[in-house]
């Protein structure tokens, strides 16, 4: 067990403690963060969600997810930029299907504006059919959002966290925060199975588990429920049969099955919504699959339902009672601040959410002296498939490692994947190898490159094929060699 020293530790390294350990790392300050999984975004609703970076007019006036989400996606532009995370502010398009859905086109305008939502409008079908030409030709009608977008909320994430790296923050992967000691009504340590932090403050930002960590120090007053919502992905061939993340008219409780473009250029229809026990359970079901189609095939009729490559499933993180963002320190102990409950828009709110809890810190006594030298520029992976013939000339010529295809479908070189293992978050398993270069994502769903990753991460680390792992822990790939496992078996 080795003991460290830290002002704040916080647990979890989905989209907010990723977005909260970069803003925190622009002070002098000792940050470190603790995960549960082998990779930042590696366990919650981070690493499955729609991406859209939303405008804001969806959430009721007044809660925290209306107020976050307002100030969230002013900050998006600058953020992606300095992290070279691919963003495109291309708008949503809620769609009436039907002549009587345009009434409530009107109550989400007026929502909108009361939350402060800019150049919200509402276009007729006309309009709608130019800017979506694949569109449902019933459609009445769309509530049109310019300042929203899309974005990759893991690759946005790992971009935070490195960038809270390179500036001296601490990312401990692995590590499932088991206790958190209080005494005299102040946090003191922050324990896993391997470390001991000694710190006077926590941020809990575990997503669905925010509910366990608050029982550590003795806050019951509210849990989480993890709703469900299950997806379709397909080849990026169709990407383009969207142009803006198309909405329908949303419900009680989400904000509809969507059709959208991905900012990688595929095509993602989903969300459904179920409420479920088991925090652990994204197995998609044929009724939430059929429901998505159902859904779906309102906005769009003529999708091609044969060229899906992937189903998966999110899971939302609900606070119950409130059905709000819980932020903000608690009464009874001294150094526990929540960044809890964060369901949608919780990838948009992020940054603001961040800015919230450092300003928090800070009223509740933690020093923040600004560093001069914070860097906020962080520089992804140059990926080969984006190159210009002669930029893909200089990259060979550089490395010869990027004249070497390793993934066919999303063409990724070996000096990518290299690169990623290698990165300020090093990616020692297949899934963050993924999530960092795309080599898997394409259309044959990693069934050619795995065993070329394996080799790979296998040399880079020096260690046995039989210890690579999908997403780390026992997720392993290979048991070990044919023979050596039957001779094992003869005795
Ligand atoms: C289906 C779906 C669609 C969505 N669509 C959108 C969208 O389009 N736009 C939008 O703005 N928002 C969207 N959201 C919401 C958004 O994804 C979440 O609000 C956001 O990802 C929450 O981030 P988080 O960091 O709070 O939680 P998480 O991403 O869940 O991160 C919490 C982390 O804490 C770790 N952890 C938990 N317990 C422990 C422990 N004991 N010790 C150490 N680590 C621990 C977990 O492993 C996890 O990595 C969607 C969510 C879902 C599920």
């Amino acid at each position: 067990m080795q003991t460290l020293e830290a002002d704040v530790v916080i647990v979890g390294a989905g989209v907010i403690g990723a977005a909260i350990a970069r803003e925190l790392s622009r002070h002098h300050l000792n940050v470190v963060v603790l995960e549960k999984e082998a990779d930042v975004s590696g366990g919650g609703s981070t690493k499955a969600n729609t991406g859209i970076v939303h405008a804001g007019f969806d959430a009721q006036p007044g809660t925290l997810k209306a107020k976050f989400n307002v100030l969230g996606v002013k900050y998006f532009e600058e953020m992606c930029a300095e992290l070279d995370v691919s963003l495109k502010m291309n708008g949503t398009l809620v769609v009436a299907t039907a002549k009587d859905k345009m009434e409530h086109l009107e109550v989400l305008l007026e929502r909108g504006k009361e939350n402060g939502v800019p150049d919200l409008e509402i276009i007729g079908p006309r309009r709608l059919l130019e800017m979506e030409p694949h569109i449902n030709p019933k459609a009445a009608g769309a509530l049109y959002a310019p300042g929203a977008g899309i974005v990759c909320p893991y690759g946005l994430t790992i971009a935070l966290a490195e960038n809270a790296v390179e500036n001296g923050a601490r990312v401990f992967l692995s590590q499932r925060v088991t206790d958190i000691v209080v005494r005299d009504g102040q946090v003191r340590q922050v324990v896993t199975p391997e470390l001991r932090i000694n710190t006077p403050f926590v941020v809990n930002a575990a997503g669905l588990h925010s509910d366990e960590i608050a029982r550590l120090v003795g806050q019951d007053d509210f849990h989480i429920i993890p709703r469900k919502g299950e997806y379709y992905l397909f080849d990026k061939r169709f990407g383009k049969l969207a142009n803006h993340p198309l909405f329908p008219v949303p419900t009680e409780v989400s904000k509809g099955i969507l059709v959208t473009p991905t900012v990688d250029g595929n095509l993602l229809i989903g969300p459904n919504a179920q409420n479920i026990e088991d925090k652990d359970d994204t197995s998609t079901t044929v009724d939430g699959l059929d429901e998505v189609l159902r859904g779906a095939l309102d906005t769009m009729p003529d999708l091609p339902l044969r060229e899906w490559i992937i189903n998966f499933a999110g899971l939302r993180t609900v606070a119950s009672p409130g059905n709000d963002f819980i932020l903000g320190p608690i009464p009874s102990v001294k150094g526990f601040i929540n960044a809890a409950g964060i369901q949608s828009p919780g990838l948009t709110a992020a940054p603001a959410i961040a800015v919230f809890i450092k300003d928090t810190l800070r009223e509740e006594g933690l020093e923040l002296k600004a560093k001069p030298s914070f860097k906020p520029v962080r520089r992804g992976i140059p990926q080969f498939e984006n190159m210009s013939p002669q930029e893909r000339r200089e990259a060979i010529a550089q490395d010869p490692a990027y004249g070497r295809i390793v993934c066919r479908c999303e063409t990724v070189t070996e000096a990518e994947i290299v690169r990623a293992i290698h990165s300020p978050i090093p990616a020692t398993n297949i899934d963050a190898i993924k999530r960092r270069t795309r080599a898997g994502m394409g259309r044959c769903q990693a069934g050619f490159c795995t065993p070329r990753m394996m080799a790979i991460l296998s040399r880079e680390l020096g260690v046995p094929q039989e210890e690579i792992t999908k997403k780390g822990g026992s997720s392993r790939y290979v048991l070990g060699q044919t023979k050596d496992l039957l001779l094992e078996k003869q005795g």
